[in-house]
């Protein structure tokens, strides 16, 4: 864990690597933890501008990214259930 899944830069002292829950809302953030839905990336594409937090797009990457990991051992239907959305369109699925 000491790279970043986005930009893939390893971690230093002035961009360390910070724990950020894919599907943090509306309550999900705990649902993140269990499905191990916890994703280890800079403090750049955290919390910079055009990091997760702040970067809708860059959101979106990796929340269809941690879909795609999550429905190789559980099907869509139970993505769904637990996190309350889709993220993938038919064509990337
Ligand atoms: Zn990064
Ligand atoms: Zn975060």
């Amino acid at each position: 864990m000491g790279w970043c899944e986005l930009c893939g830069c390893f971690s230093d002292p002035f961009n360390p690597i910070e724990r950020h829950h894919v599907y943090g809302g509306n309550g999900k953030r705990k649902l993140s933890e269990k499905y191990h839905m916890v994703a280890h990336i800079c403090a750049r594409c955290h919390r910079g501008t055009k990091g997760v937090h702040n970067d809708r797009e860059t959101d979106l990457r990796l929340k269809r990214r941690y879909q795609h990991i999550f429905e190789e051992t559980h099907t869509r239907e139970e993505f769904m259930a637990i996190f309350g959305r889709n993220y993938l369109t038919e064509e990337e699925s």
